[in-house]
């Protein structure tokens, strides 16, 4: 059996925060808000497995009204989605992700981000795509005030 999951997430970009995306620091004047490390490409991939299992999304598991959660490393969102998924006997076929951030560009980060996505998701790193977009000067990614995500998974049930 397969199914499908869409995830995406956006967070405002400020000064004096860290630029974290798929669990990797990235070098940046501007870093992402939020609740917890606000790394949007491990949330959108997170909330891909919940919605591929339709298991509600990442608010549901995690609510930001937890103190519990501030600052929290977003991989520990992603293994516990991936311990969910294991749980009911899924494994992840593949993952298509998007980034929209301005600057810097991702290129020299992609593959080392490919690389911890991987094993978490305990697939090889070919399975893994990780795609950088610029918002060429306009919009809120355009005018560096925003990071946005997106994702697809898909998973197999043998
Ligand atoms: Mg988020």
């Amino acid at each position: 059996m397969f199914r499908i999951g869409f995830g995406n997430d956006v967070h405002r970009l400020v000064e004096g925060k860290p630029l974290i995306l798929g669990g990797l620091r990235i070098e940046s004047d501007l870093g992402a808000e939020g609740h917890s490390d606000a790394d949007a490409l491990t949330h959108a991939v997170t909330d891909a497995i919940f919605g591929a299992l339709a298991l509600g999304d990442i608010g549901t598991h995690f609510s930001d009204g937890q103190e519990r959660w501030r600052n929290a490393e977003s991989f520990v969102f992603l293994c516990y989605a991936v311990g969910l998924m294991k749980e009911k006997g899924f494994a992840v076929v593949n993952v298509d992700s998007i980034i929209s951030l301005e600057k810097p560009k991702l290129r020299e980060y992609i593959d080392e981000i490919r690389e911890g996505l991987a094993a978490v998701l305990e697939i090889e790193q070919s399975c893994i795509s990780v795609k950088a977009k610029t918002g060429e000067g306009m919009g809120s990614v355009g005018e560096r005030k925003a990071v946005k995500a997106e994702a697809v998974i898909l998973l197999h049930r043998p």
